[in-house]
């Protein structure tokens, strides 16, 4: 007997090759009707025997194309319409689309072969995509997607390529970007504003270039590259004065996951997140020593390569580990327009290879760590961004504006959690516009109204984040604290909202209920009871606020006031500069000094008296400096960090520092001394507090839990109680996943219409 199904498919299934698979599903089966995209996903109208409809389901569930993620699939029984055939629809547009928009996806091994098959008629073409791979996030100009609404819509398909796109048998079938050299863009390469290599020369060109020990600016996926070759330590320093980069680490590309193995420490979790379909950057140890490219630093980070024109450069005799570090000078955001870039990176690359398809949004490449607890997000972009990462049930619109530093977005429509790429610190004027294009981006490509939408912001009065919220035409504005949002972040992401949890939030800076500088707090509660401030750090003196967080020593100024009995500080062996008795003046007459539970600038206070007493060159890089250098000492004894009557107590533990220091005790070790003992008042604490609550779980947030050595000592020290720990595994434990926290714990305001669990 003939019946007919409707079937809904959400989540990741457009851009994804999912239409045509279904299509030649149902052709295997037999099946006959339509799917079409729609706003809220696929629909696929089946009819044929009962038991080819089970066996089609069962298919679309088990077996789908590699980069869709389904959510969920509804299943309705429909009326059998008789149709002779199964067809593809054209899109329908449909208001507040929440289909989900797919990451960028790396070039598949089919067209990898494609590539370098010189019988294939897109060998060598650096725009050779499929339904399986190319990009999607960084080309979508609107949705439904389809090929007129991305970057490729000025180019018109020859008859090859429009053959290949209408025909339900070939994997180029509806593939949007799909191209050839006869018929799309191609890449050039040009020096002194002159083109001098155009077609097939340029990345051969661009590849002798690098050879030579050349800075090249690339243009990518999601934004331009500096490249160089990593081994050339003059090409490295030459990068690093011209993009006017003192010691933060270099990215690296590395030619194939043999090469990769050879420069870091791999376990299999790290290679399979290398290799994974986001290809982020890797964090990992060091095998090799690369002069100029991680100064200081026991890591490095590692990609593979994930567009064609990657790996047309490595086969093409590129240096077979390159630099490949976002295109921009310090901190300004990556350039992604072509005149912007030719501007903003005269001085720094000898030669621009530049691709003819325009980038429709910035995204950078994303950063990750196979970490302690399993692997972790470091810096959120592409490959990942703007994928749902949570479902926050709430039928109202919600734009979460997160943080000033580190910034990203999150934007709740459908009760699903959209988190945008990383944007950056938003004191730069061109993060600031990224910030408002994203914005406007995120909310145009969802049809959100922002005046029908929730705002929420922090709670800071000064963050610009804070002010743009205000100017907002919104329905209503909340402000969420700082340490709150990070500990929500960690429930979010596992659609915990009513578990109830001790949360730590330790960073560098956020601002307080108390108009305090805090970034040591313990909370507890949940996200729909909300979270109650229970203990924090010992609150110290901060002389130069927020300033304070450039100079190591001046954090210590702040931390050491609370000790008596300190040595001379400016004397060998802790050497401190000027800057520390200055600090100490302002504590004393009460100036500029505010009140803080950071345990971010604990760390600088302790880098400080073991050696780091210079300005730091970006942000975390003394507390980085301290974790490197205990990594490098034996486990010694833990020094004393005692937690009692809802404080932690950092002053015998720093004075533990200062004691084996002045005694002339190993430095590494010293600085192991200080993670143990961090790690164990901790460990005190959650206990203390998890019996005090009634829980059983301890939820980890902040800047500091990047802290890979802190993590494992944690770890260590809870292994054999029963207390879980969670940490962020979606989104950075940094500023990156404030917003999605911000989100989590605006829900349940009244009036707030709650929809049912999926
Ligand atoms: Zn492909
Ligand atoms: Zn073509
Ligand atoms: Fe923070």
């Amino acid at each position: 007997m003939v019946r007919a199904q409707l079937l809904r498919a959400s989540g990741v299934v457009q851009g994804v090759g999912f239409r045509p698979f279904v299509f030649r599903l149902a052709q295997q089966l037999g099946l006959n009707g339509w799917v079409l995209n729609g706003g809220e996903g696929v629909q696929i109208h089946v009819e044929g025997p009962e038991e080819a409809l089970g066996d089609f389901r069962r298919e679309l569930t088990e077996r789908p194309p590699e980069a869709a993620r389904i959510a969920a699939l509804e299943v309705v029984w429909a009326q059998v319409r008789g149709f002779d055939g199964f067809e593809i629809r054209t899109s329908e547009r449909r208001d507040h689309p929440t289909v989900r928009i797919s990451p960028d996806l790396p070039v598949c091994a089919r067209c990898l072969d494609e590539l370098a098959d010189p019988a294939d008629r897109r060998f060598g073409y650096a725009y050779l995509n499929c339904t399986d791979c190319g990009p999607r996030y960084s080309i979508i100009l609107g949705l439904p997607y389809d090929r007129p609404l991305t970057t490729m819509q000025d180019w018109v398909m020859c008859p090859d390529c429009a053959r290949e796109y209408a025909d339900p048998g070939d994997r180029r079938f509806h593939a949007q970007p799909v191209a050839c050299p006869r018929c799309g863009p191609g890449y050039r390469l040009t020096r002194d504003g002159r083109e001098s290599d155009g077609g097939a020369s340029a990345i051969p060109e661009a590849a002798r270039m690098l050879r030579e020990g050349r800075i090249l600016a690339i243009k990518g996926l999601g934004g331009y590259h500096l490249a160089g070759d990593a081994r050339n330590p003059s090409a490295v320093a030459s990068l690093r004065e011209r993009k006017f980069r003192k010691e933060k680490p270099f990215a690296l590309m590395a030619r194939d996951l043999e090469t990769a193995r050879a420069l870091i420490r791999l376990d299999p979790a790290g290679e399979r997140l290398l290799t994974s379909v986001h290809r982020p950057i890797v964090l990992a140890p060091a095998r090799v020593e690369l002069p100029g490219v991680a100064p200081d630093n026991a890591d490095l980070g590692v990609m593979l390569p994930y567009a064609p024109h990657h790996h047309l450069l490595f086969g093409s005799g590129a240096p077979e580990v390159l630099v490949m570090t976002s295109a921009n000078r310090a901190s300004e955001p990556i350039a992604f327009r072509d005149g912007d870039a030719r501007e903003r990176l005269a001085g720094i690359a000898d030669a621009f290879l530049v691709g003819e398809r325009p980038i429709a949004r910035r995204v950078d490449d994303s950063v990750c760590r196979a970490g302690a607890l399993g692997p972790a997000v470091l810096r959120r972009a592409r490959g990942y961004a703007p994928g749902a990462v949570a479902r926050l049930p709430t039928a109202q619109p919600i734009l979460a504006l997160g943080a000033d530093l580190k910034n990203a977005i999150t934007l709740v429509v459908g009760g699903e959690a959209f988190v945008s790429q990383h944007i950056g610190d938003l004191e730069q004027y061109e993060v600031y516009q990224a910030f408002e294009e994203t914005v406007r981006d995120l909310t145009a490509m969802y049809q959100v109204d922002l005046a029908e939408a929730v705002i929420v912001h922090d709670l800071h009065p000064e963050y610009l984040s804070t002010a743009y919220a205000r100017a907002l035409p919104a329905r209503e504005r909340i402000a969420i604290q700082h340490h709150r949002a990070h500990v929500a972040s960690v429930l979010a992401e596992r659609g915990a909202l009513k578990k109830r949890v001790v949360g730590v939030a330790f960073d560098g800076t956020g601002y307080g209920d108390d108009g305090a500088i805090w970034g040591g707090e313990f909370f507890a509660g949940s996200v729909v009871e909300g979270l109650r401030r229970v203990a924090h750090l010992r609150v110290a003196a901060l002389p130069g606020g927020d300033a304070a967080a450039r100079y190591p020593v001046q954090a210590a100024a702040g931390f050491l006031s609370a000790l008596d009995g300190l040595p001379d500080l400016s004397a060998p062996p802790f050497g401190f500069p000027r800057r520390y008795g200055h600090a100490r003046q302002l504590i004393e007459r009460g100036v500029r000094t505010f009140p803080t539970s950071s345990v971010g600038r604990l760390f600088d206070a302790a880098a400080a008296l073991l050696g780091f007493t210079r300005e730091v060159s970006y942000e975390g890089q003394a507390a980085i400096w301290l974790e490197q250098l205990a990594g490098a000492g034996s486990r010694g004894a833990p020094y004393p960090c005692p937690f009692a009557g809802g404080e932690l107590d950092f002053r015998p533990l720093l004075m533990a520092v200062v004691e084996a220091r002045a005694a002339g005790r190993d430095r590494a070790e010293i600085a192991r001394g200080f993670h143990r003992g961090l790690a164990g008042g901790i460990r005190d604490a959650v206990v203390a507090l998890c019996e005090e609550h009634g829980v059983d779980t301890a939820a980890l947030s902040g800047g500091v839990f990047q802290n890979e050595l802190l993590l494992r000592e944690i770890m260590a020290l809870l292994d054999s109680g029963s207390i879980d720990l969670w940490t962020n595994r979606e989104v950075p434990p940094n500023d990156g996943g404030i917003s999605l926290g911000q989100a989590a714990l605006a829900l349940g305001r009244p009036g707030d219409v709650l929809l049912a669990a999926p």
